[in-house]
C-alpha cells in the first residue's frame, strides 16, 4: 500500500467518525429509522466522502443487514437497541464502523462489553499476529461477562471497492491460520447477544450488490443491473438509491435481477433465539502501533 492510497482510508475513517458524532443525537424514541439513513448518507457526501455501502439500522434481534426501504415508516421505540453500521469511501479506500445505542436501561451493559470487546481486538492489529488470537480475545471478553459472541458473523479484510475479501475474522475461536500483514486494512466487529449466539438469514432483503453481467429483455432490469455495476462501482446499494424505476416496477426488477444471478440479495440477519444483539466495529490499518481510521 501506497502512502497516497494509506490517506484516503485514513480520510475515509475521518469522514465516517464525523458523520458518526453529528448524527448519533437522532437516536431516540419517536425519530424515523429513513430520516437518520438519508442524513448520514447525505451528510457523508457534504463531507466529501462517498456512501461505500447502505447505512445498516439494525433493531433488537436483527443483528444486520436491515436498511430503511423507500417509504419506510419504521421508528425507534423506547427500549430499541439499534445498530448504525456505516460505510465511506474515497475513491474506493473504504471505512466501515458500527455503534449501538441501548435505549434501554437494563440492557446497557451489553454495548460497554461488546465496545470493551472490540477495543481491545483492534489493539492486536499488528503486523505477523495471528488472526486467531483476536477471535480469541473477543470470545473471552464477551463469555467471561455471561453473553454469547455471535458464532457466524465475522470481522473481514478490505481492499479497494472491496468490502469483505480475503480472510475473515471471526467472533469466536476457531482453527484459521490466516496472519495479519504490515498494512492490511481489516475491520474487527464483535457481535454479542443474550441470545442463542447465532443470526440466521430472514426473508426480507433491502440491500442489494451487483454479480454478474447479465443479458436481460426487460428495461428496468436493465437500467437497476447497470446501476449497480458502473454507478456505484459493484458496491452494496439500496431500493431507496434508485430514482427510476420505482414501486412495484423496481421490486418485481431486483428479484428477477436475483433470481437470475445478476444481483446478490442480503437478507436481514436476526438472531437465532430472538436474543438482543449489540455490535461495535473500526476500520483498522494494521501496523506496530494500529491506525484506527474510524475511531
Ligand atoms: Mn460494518
Ligand atoms: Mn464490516
Amino acid at each position: 500500500m501506497t502512502d497516497f492510497d494509506q490517506e484516503k482510508y485514513i480520510k475515509a475513517g475521518k469522514i465516517l467518525s464525523d458523520v458518526r458524532k453529528q448524527t448519533k443525537d437522532m437516536i431516540k424514541p419517536g425519530v424515523l429509522l429513513l430520516d437518520v439513513a438519508n442524513k448520514i448518507e447525505n451528510l457523508t457526501r457534504d463531507l466529501g466522502g462517498q456512501v461505500a455501502f447502505p447505512v445498516n439500522i439494525s433493531i433488537n434481534e436483527i443483528a444486520a443487514h436491515y436498511t430503511p426501504t423507500p417509504n419506510d415508516t419504521t421508528v425507534f421505540k423506547d427500549l430499541d437497541t439499534i445498530k448504525i453500521d456505516t460505510g465511506v469511501h474515497i475513491d474506493g479506500y473504504i471505512a466501515d464502523s458500527a455503534y449501538t445505542v441501548c435505549l434501554d436501561p437494563d440492557k446497557t451493559e451489553m454495548v460497554t462489553i461488546i465496545n470493551k470487546a472490540r477495543d481491545e481486538a483492534v489493539k492486536l492489529a499488528t503486523p505477523e499476529r495471528p488472526v486467531k488470537e483476536i477471535s480469541e480475545t473477543i470470545e473471552s471478553i464477551i463469555t467471561t461477562n455471561g453473553y454469547k459472541p455471535i458464532s457466524n458473523l465475522t470481522g473481514h479484510k478490505l481492499e479497494r471497492y472491496k468490502l469483505h475479501t480475503g480472510f475473515m475474522i471471526p467472533n469466536i475461536k476457531t482453527n484459521t491460520k490466516a496472519i495479519l500483514q504490515e498494512n492490511d486494512v481489516i475491520a474487527i466487529e464483535p457481535f454479542l447477544t443474550d441470545g442463542g449466539g447465532s443470526i440466521k438469514e430472514s426473508s426480507n432483503c433491502h440491500i442489494y450488490m451487483f454479480e454478474k453481467q447479465k443479458s436481460i429483455r426487460s428495461a428496468a432490469a436493465r437500467q437497476i443491473l447497470s446501476y449497480a455495476k458502473t454507478k456505484v462501482n459493484g458496491l452494496p446499494f439500496a431500493a431507496r438509491w434508485i430514482k427510476q424505476p420505482q414501486g412495484i416496477i423496481l421490486n418485481l426488477a431486483l428479484k428477477e435481477l436475483i433470481s437470475i444471478g445478476a444481483i446478490y440479495g442480503y437478507n436481514t440477519l436476526k438472531e437465532i433465539n430472538n436474543g438482543i444483539v449489540t455490535q461495535a466495529e473500526h476500520t483498522v490499518i494494521v501496523k506496530d502501533t494500529p491506525i484506527i481510521t474510524t475511531k
